[in-house]
């Protein structure tokens, strides 16, 4: 029967492995559980674990399950895709919203937000048709956008890696996101402080550390859920 303390303590030592590898510090990695589709009860294994930050795709699944944890002191991310029209209930919930990818939905995001808040771009670094993101050579445009609107301020990139097999597909996939990332932190843009570049999941996070990634968003590793099933 998996175990959620047993999978974690594997993924970080993977995570420690991949780092040393490309002689980077394996502490300036950070862990985001996806836990779409996970119940609270797992959720509440893994915070007693360790966990600190949490990954949710939909608005609606999110706000149930904040209600649940939110006595805990956990960091919650968007990773999914946001519609503006989410925008509001999203900022109650959301510390860091990592799928912005149009200045449209940037715009919403400052009109409603009360504070500052964290927001990453999500890039469509492999180009396939069935993922979100803003197109790479749009990047600049947009993260220029962002850092004129107040109350949102850029910290990160995101990608999802391709849908293949082919780790060298993915690799070239995580090797642009994180020339795009360095091109766009040299810009030095206002209020924008570009400090994470989130892309591995459990598939592909060995590749996306060894090519630079410092936020890794794992689900079916750590929970042993494939789509959407419990399997314990
Ligand atoms: C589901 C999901 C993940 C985690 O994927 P796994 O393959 O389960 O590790 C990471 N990022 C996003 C945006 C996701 O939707």
């Amino acid at each position: 029967m998996p175990n959620i303390a047993d999978n974690l303590s594997v993924i970080r030592s993977r995570i420690i492995n991949a780092a040393k590898k490309s002689g980077r510090d394996p502490n300036s990695i950070k862990l985001v559980a996806a836990t779409k589709g996970v119940p609270v009860a797992l959720i509440e294994e893994a915070i007693a674990a360790g966990l600190t930050d949490i990954g949710e795709n939909r608005v609606q699944e999110a706000a149930s399950k904040f209600d649940q944890l939110k006595r805990y002191p956990v960091t919650w991310h968007m990773i999914g895709h946001l519609q503006t029209n989410k925008v509001k209930p999203a900022l109650k919930m959301f510390s860091v919203i990592q799928s912005v990818d149009s200045e449209r939905l940037a715009k919403e995001i400052s009109a409603k937000s009360e504070r500052t808040i964290d927001v990453f771009m999500e890039v469509n670094a492999s180009g396939e048709a069935s993922k979100f993101g803003i197109a790479p050579e749009s990047s600049v445009e947009l993260a220029t956008g962002i850092s004129r609107l107040p109350n949102i301020r850029l910290k990160g990139l995101m990608t999802l890696g391709p849908d293949t097999d082919d780790k060298e597909k993915r690799r070239k996939s995580f090797r642009l996101l994180h020339g795009l990332f360095e091109g766009i932190k040299r810009l030095n843009l206002p209020s924008l402080e570009l400090e994470y570049l989130s892309m591995g999941m459990s598939d592909d996070f060995e590749v996306a550390i060894e090519e630079g990634s410092n936020m890794v968003r794992i689900g079916s590793a750590i929970f042993g859920i494939e789509h959407g099933t419990v399997q314990r």
